[in-house]
């Protein structure tokens, strides 16, 4: 039974923002389930070559695609050289993100638009990019997007990044209802705090408050989160869709 965890073998993942923190583990987890992997990155091509040396290394396929996902266009050409390169899609991870954060006195405009277009737009734009090649496909396939703790239960200074978390949700719902009949599954997953560069934008004694905050008594790793993904992507998953999975170590319950 436990296979049904490991069988991606022959599918295509879309992973964006695959190059560090939790897309890369994502992507180097999607690989070792079998998947080949379409790396989306914004602007670290270092990381997005070492990732895709890690890939291969798996014996998969790895091709890397330097675009921005919150820009409609460029979002169109990551799901085009996914066609291009391997015939198909099956598989998107919407995970670029970043925080622009600021109480929103301070906040300007290009702080709010910013986080909305990489965030939350990009799961319009990249969702919009593969859905032709994933309709065609006779299986279906998958969709999982990466929300956060900080979408349920809001943050001092993160406006901007909580509105696109939380409309990570209702976009996952919507699309779940309407592609379920092609036998898409749409669903996300919600992490609390992750030990990452992201993580590292929040100052250090902040960083320890939060610690305290966390039952389980941890940060979480991106592996922890990219074990999801995996299994909302496999067969294990397949009657689960329209779904928010937390992993926060009790932070949120
Ligand atoms: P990270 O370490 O900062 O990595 C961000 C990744 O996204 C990088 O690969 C980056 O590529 C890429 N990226 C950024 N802007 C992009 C754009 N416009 N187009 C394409 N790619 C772009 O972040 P992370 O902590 O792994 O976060 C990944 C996701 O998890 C985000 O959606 C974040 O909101 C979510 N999340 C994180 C945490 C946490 O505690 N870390 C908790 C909950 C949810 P370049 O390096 O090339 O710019």
């Amino acid at each position: 039974m436990l296979e049904k965890l490991h069988d991606l073998k022959g599918q295509v993942a879309v992973v964006t923002g695959g190059s560090r923190g939790i897309g890369k583990a994502i992507s180097i987890a999607l690989a070792e389930a079998g998947a080949d992997i379409l790396l989306n990155y914004a602007r670290n091509d270092a990381a997005a070559d070492a990732v895709k040396r890690e890939v291969e290394a798996l014996g998969r396929k790895c091709v890397t695609v330097r675009a921005d996902v919150g820009n409609f266009d460029q979002a169109q050409n990551v799901g085009k050289a996914a066609v291009n390169h391997f015939g198909k899609v099956d598989i998107l991870v919407n995970n670029a993100g970043v925080n622009r954060d600021r109480m929103l006195k301070r906040m300007t405009p290009e702080q709010w638009s910013e986080v909305i277009q990489t965030n939350l737009s990009s799961v319009f734009n990249c969702t919009k990019a593969v859905l032709d090649p994933l309709l065609a496909n006779e299986n279906g396939g998958s969709i999982v997007s990466i929300s956060s703790i900080i979408g349920e239960m809001g943050n001092i200074g993160q406006a901007n990044y909580a509105s696109t978390k939380a409309g990570i949700t209702g976009f996952t719902k919507s699309m779940a209802r309407e592609l379920s009949r092609n036998k898409i599954r749409v669903n996300a997953v919600a992490p609390g705090f992750v030990e990452t560069d992201m993580l590292m934008t929040v100052p250090e004694d902040i960083r320890a408050t939060i610690l305290k905050d966390i039952p389980l008594g941890r940060f979480g790793s991106a592996e922890d989160v990219a074990l999801a993904v995996v299994y909302l992507c496999s067969s294990s998953g397949s009657w689960i869709t329209g779904t928010t999975v937390r992993l926060n170590g009790g932070h949120y319950i």
